[in-house]
């Protein structure tokens, strides 16, 4: 499972705005890294600079002082639509007349056939979510005179006119010369935060960001979440909010992957510390599958504060038993299963002597088509382990996710089909047990917070896009969510 993008923006006049973008993307490095990319605005023109790569690829200390400017915002992309390639990397730009803007999204659109239809886009022309956002933007704009600048508040009037029509998950920043806004979909599936630059009294600046690490990094301090269907627009006379999209505020739903294995364990969502509910997450899982062991050690890097939690609940010992290489990135092409499994020994490599003769309890995330978790299990055997249980901090994934998450098709997920013995059988382990999603929500321990958990339940918050429905059945019809297994 991969993150689906991270987007920043910040309106702070005087502040070095290039600086805090990279500084601020660079944090939300981990929500995507196959490209990178900012736009500054100096007040009237916008300059966009973005190419393939990790954000210290792209941007050096030269390229930063070339982008003096009063307004920024950033991205980094892990795609979900639209190929891995050079015109597919954010911010993308759309010159209007004498007046442009750029955009960064997180997330997936599910209605973009029927909205390109009655746009009347020729099929295939635009290449990704952010790309048609800015196409129905660029629509709404007042024709331009002579290349005349668009009317102040355009963009701001674009954006109340496209929202609505939305439909699916996203987050995304936008600026034009003077304004840097911010938008969440109705459901709130991916987050997005406000925060202040300088003290409450007198604000120095405003920063928007995927996650609060990201104000951290460039020194803002947390003002609020955005809520879903919120629209806000910064400018130089401050913050203001408006409710662009009709939505129930009290029926949220943010992605529980984000608190499963997402967001940096130092972010907080809903007021909580990632890291603590992992933790919690871990303890949880202990009560509800206890089992007799030498050893816990979490799937690195992501299952570590989960595994932590189980052995502080059990007081089993929490060690190492495999070390990761850390230069390892995305940059493998595993079309196949012996390839997948492949790079998960290029990423691990076991301790023997934490390993041999002992009963080791394994804690990770997630088991999505189990290659890491089969190769894990059959790495500790060979390192002489006696016996190996599995804990998977979250229930099992039986259905493939439509809001921006890469979950595969139902058929490779390993859990849809498949019972706990098959399972503990196809992956080499003594025993396998997996988090109950009531136990999950009662470790996130944020009441009245609301998740999207479809990929666990089948239960579909947002329409399905008729396209992809045939993947879930065939049977799918939109706007019902499909039948649970
Ligand atoms: S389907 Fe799963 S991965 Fe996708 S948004 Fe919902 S909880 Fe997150």
């Amino acid at each position: 499972m991969k993150e689906a993008c991270g987007v920043f923006g910040v309106y702070a006049p005087g502040k070095g705005v290039a600086q805090l973008t990279f500084d601020g993307i660079y944090a939300l490095q981990h929500r995507g890294q196959e490209s990178a990319g900012m736009a500054v605005s100096d007040g009237e023109a916008i300059t966009v600079v973005k190419d393939m790569g990790l954000v210290t690829t792209v941007f050096d200390e030269r390229t930063i002082a070339c982008l003096p400017g009063d307004l920024a915002m950033g991205h980094t992309r892990y795609s979900t639509t639209g190929a891995s390639e050079w015109r597919n990397a954010q911010p993308v730009y759309r010159s209007v007349g004498g007046s442009g803007f750029a955009l960064g999204h997180n997330g997936n659109l599910t209605n973009t056939d029927e909205l390109a239809e009655k746009a009347g886009m020729f099929p295939g022309v635009v290449a990704s979510d952010s790309d048609f956002v800015a196409e129905l933007l660029a629509a709404e704009f007042p024709a331009s005179v002579d290349g005349e600048s668009a009317p102040e508040g355009a963009l701001e009037s674009a954006l109340k006119t496209v929202l609505p029509l939305l439909e699916g998950a996203f987050s995304f920043v936008v600026l034009d010369a003077s304004h840097v806004m911010g938008v969440r979909d109705a459901h709130g599936f991916r987050p997005l935060c406000l925060g202040r630059l300088g003290p409450a009294d007198q604000p120095e600046g405003w920063v928007l960001a995927s996650e609060t690490p990201a104000l951290d990094i460039v020194g803002a301090t947390f003002v609020r979440e955005i809520e879903p269907g919120e629209l806000v627009i910064i400018d130089d006379s401050g913050v203001r909010s408006e409710q662009a999209i009709a939505t129930d505020l009290t029926d949220p739903h943010l992605c529980i992957f984000e608190f499963v294995y997402f967001a940096r364990p130092d972010s907080h969502l809903y007021g909580k510390e990632i890291h603590a509910a992992r933790r919690r997450m871990g303890e949880r899982l202990a009560a509800q599958a206890p089992v007799e062991a030498d050893l816990v050690m979490g799937v690195p890097e992501s299952g570590v504060p989960a595994a932590e939690g189980f052995a502080t609940a059990t007081g089993i010992p929490h060690g190492q038993a495999l070390v990761k290489n850390r230069y390892i990135g995305r940059t493998f092409i595993t079309p196949g299963q012996g390839a997948r499994e492949d790079s998960v020994r290029r990423k691990l490599n076991p301790l023997r002597e934490n390993i041999d003769g002992k009963r080791i309890v394994v804690v990770d995330d997630t088991i999505v088509r189990g290659t890491t978790q089969r190769a894990v299990a059959k790495m500790l055997r060979e390192a002489g382990a006696r016996e190996v249980h599995l804990r998977i901090s979250c229930p099992p994934v039986t259905w493939p996710c439509f809001y921006g998450i890469d979950i595969p098709r139902r058929d490779e997920l390993i859990a849809a089909d498949s019972t706990i013995s098959e399972l503990e059988e196809y992956l080499g382990v003594d025993s396998l047990a997996y988090l109950s999603l009531e136990n999950l929500i009662a470790a996130i321990d944020a009441p009245g917070a609301g998740f999207c958990s479809a990929c666990l339940t089948g239960s579909y918050p947002a329409p399905v896009p008729v396209a992809l429905s045939a993947t879930v059945s065939t049977s799918t019809p939109r706007h019902a969510a499909p039948a649970p297994a």
